[in-house]
């Protein structure tokens, strides 16, 4: 008698709840990437779109204004400079103001050619010259100059009241009738309800967004979990038909053989040394099975080897291991096993079967079975050897008259 090598079944080695599980953090961290990702292209885009709105709105409320107030700002007398004189400050102060509230504006300044701030809602610069400031520059040039600027980042003069929040800062050339450019009007617009609306604006995105991909991932978690549900269903089935014998149900040859492997490399790793360090192989074979067969027929032989199975199973123990070695010949493994208590359990065996009639179809059958024991121990473990002194007692149990248990050492 030979060990077989187990047969390899590739569809069994993949675990189907394993890639699901695999298949659900993908996702997890995908719907996670994605979201952080949209989000701050969504944000930067409403960003954009809405600043630069405010942007050029600030420009036309400066234009604006400036059109409104243009005759208050250049006196009579000098047509090409900006006329604003203690008597009419007051005046235009009152008229500036007006426009603060309606139009979220923070701060009003205006300067004239030399850089110099001739008004401005916040009295204490009157009269600064602010000449570090390329933005006025720009404005001077004749350029209109409209840039967000957070509360952190507002360049201010130091004498000047500091904003705490996020404003557009806008320049406008202010330009005399012949179209010079004779001073610069500056405003501050409050743009925070912008904020709250670009934060609105992407929360709802990435909320829709994050519906979507959690309803597409969801349904394509369903339609995967039922493929790895038949998978596994599959490999269970799978499985079964390549370690079960259909006939009695016990572990077919090649299982049978691959567990007591199993459990003699198991033993030899564990390294134990104490007297249970053996395992226990029963070899048993029916008496006489060919005369059952060729007096009841195929069928009731195959009844026969049922009973016998299942007879013997109840003799066994949880984690004792019983499998059909040949066409009648069957062999238990049983773990931590010595030789005295194999050859009880075998004579258990033996008894179970031989002391009380099978039912056959109605009809009580004799049956008995010769069992041979042997042990895998000592330093060597040798699975096949035991096997060997096993098939050895089992044959010197038939030559002796069967319905008995021989031993190797007996
Ligand atoms: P011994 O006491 O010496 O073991 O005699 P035996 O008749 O049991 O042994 P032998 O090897 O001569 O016959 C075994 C018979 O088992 C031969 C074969 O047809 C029969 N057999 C093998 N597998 C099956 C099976 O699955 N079903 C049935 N009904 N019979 C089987
Ligand atoms: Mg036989
Ligand atoms: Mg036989």
């Amino acid at each position: 008698m030979t060990e077989e090598k187990p047969a390899d079944h590739e569809l069994s080695h993949i675990d189907p709840q394993g890639l699901l599980r695999l298949m659900s953090l993908v996702a997890v961290i995908s719907i996670i990437v994605i979201i952080t990702v949209a989000s701050f292209g969504i944000y930067e885009v409403f960003q954009r779109h809405i600043i630069r709105g405010a942007e050029d709105d600030a420009v036309s409320l400066s234009e604006l204004i400036l059109a409104h107030e243009r005759k208050n700002l250049s006196g009579p007398a000098q047509k090409d400079a900006l006329s604003i004189t203690p008597q009419n400050i007051s005046r235009l102060d009152r008229r500036f103001r007006s426009f603060l509230k309606p139009f979220n504006i923070v701060k009003i300044k205006i300067y004239d050619r030399e850089r110099r701030i001739i008004y401005s809602t916040d009295p204490s610069i009157i009269g600064h010259i602010d000449d570090t400031n390329p933005r006025l520059d720009n404005a001077l040039a004749g350029h209109n100059d409209s840039k967000l600027e957070n509360k952190e980042s507002v360049i201010d003069l130091a004498e000047e009241q500091q904003i705490d929040v996020d404003v557009v800062e806008t320049y406008v050339p202010i330009r005399s009738a012949q179209g010079d450019v004779i001073g610069c009007f500056e405003i501050y617009a409050d743009v925070t309800r912008y904020r709250g609306e670009i934060n609105g604006g992407v929360i709802t995105s990435a909320l829709l967004l994050t519906l979507i991909l959690a309803a597409v991932c969801g349904a394509s978690y369903l339609v995967v979990r039922k493929g790895t549900n038949q998978l596994r269903l599959a490999q269970d089935r799978l499985r079964h038909l390549a370690t079960i014998d259909p006939l009695t149900g016990a572990f077919n040859r090649g299982e049978i053989l691959s567990r007591a492997r199993k459990e003699t490399s198991r033993l030899r790793r564990s390294g134990e040394q104490t007297p249970s360090r053996s395992i226990a192989l029963v070899m048993l074979d029916l008496d006489r099975f060919k005369n059952i067969n060729d007096t009841l027929g195929h069928l009731a032989g195959d009844l026969v080897l049922r009973q016998v199975t299942r007879r013997i199973k109840l003799e066994l123990r949880d984690y004792d291991l019983f499998g059909r070695y040949g066409g009648e010949e069957f062999l238990a493994i049983l773990p931590a096993t010595n030789l005295s208590s194999a050859v009880s359990v075998a004579e258990r065996m033996r008894r179970a079967v031989g002391d009380t009639p099978l039912d056959i179809e109605g009809q009580s059958l004799q049956v008995t079975v010769s069992l041979g024991v042997a042990v895998i121990s000592g330093e060597a473990l040798d699975l096949t050897g035991a096997l060997k002194e096993a098939d050895e007692a089992l044959y010197r149990a038939k030559n002796a008259g069967r319905n008995r248990v021989c031993s190797e050492k007996a």
